[in-house]
């Protein structure tokens, strides 16, 4: 059995091996989870499995622990691509937390004529993913890739694409069985909140499968977590 409660840090050492905490995962440590010297947390770096690691000192600045017992095997990086119009902060934080959760294991901006969002703050979007790694417990951290234009995103594509298209909203459809007939691996791409444009729905149609979300029309967080819950569902991981 795993162990959920312990607090789980992802750490750039290898394991096993000494680990040095920087000065933000030492506040986090002493300060806020108040640990002292002795107690026990859980640590990953994406490449060595899960650790139990016993922390040795926590100065002002940095801090120490020694990992002593593996804890879970490393698992490999889910091979779902989840692209998305990138949107404003709060929803996007969230957006991406939620694809790092529920499976994605490369996220891909793509640009759209009716997306607000062009630039995007990778530090940020990498520090968000990472957290939803250590609260899910989650081994192997998503990639997030540069921005890119949609043709060219399509252009790329190397599997089956699904796409949450809302002029589909209301459409009866079973959702599941057509992600499930469109194979995996598989990409998905949800889109800005202005959505698609009909040049758009042009390019991408001859070689995407297209589904409806269900009546409403959704955010694009929301699409989000409603599309990849349907992935789940037809490709249970
Ligand atoms: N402004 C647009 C809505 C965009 S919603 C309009 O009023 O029509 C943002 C994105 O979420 C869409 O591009 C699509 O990818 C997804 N989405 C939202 N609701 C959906 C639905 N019911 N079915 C399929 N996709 C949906």
């Amino acid at each position: 059995m795993r162990d959920f409660t312990a607090p789980r840090l992802f750490v750039h050492a290898d394991l096993p091996g000494p680990i040095a905490f920087d000065q933000r995962q030492t506040n986090y440590l002493k300060n806020v989870l108040r640990l002292a010297p002795g107690a026990s947390i859980l640590v990953f770096n994406g490449r060595d499995g899960e650790w139990r690691a016993e922390v040795a000192e926590l100065g002002k600045k940095a801090g120490g622990a020694e990992a002593v017992e593996k804890t879970a095997a490393q698992t490999r990086r889910p091979t779902l691509v989840y692209a998305f119009a990138p949107l404003k902060q709060a929803r996007f934080d969230y957006m991406v937390e939620k694809a790092t959760e529920m499976g994605a294991g490369r996220l891909v901006p793509v640009l759209t004529q009716h997306g607000q969002v062009r630039k995007i703050n990778r530090e940020r979007l990498a520090a968000n993913i990472v957290e939803a790694c250590e609260q899910c417990g989650i081994l192997c951290v998503p990639q997030i890739d540069e921005p890119v234009a949609l043709s060219d995103f399509l252009g790329s594509l190397d599997r089956p694409l699904v796409v949450a298209d809302e002029a589909l909203a209301g459409d009866a459809m079973d959702a599941v069985a057509t992600i499930r007939a469109a194979g995996s691996p598989l990409a998905v791409l949800v889109g800005p909140e202005g959505g698609f444009s009909a040049e758009e729905r042009a390019l991408f149609a001859p070689r995407a499968v297209r589904v409806s979300l269900g009546p409403r029309i959704l955010r694009a967080d929301t699409a989000a977590v409603a599309l990849l819950a349907l992935v789940e569902a037809a490709f249970p991981s």
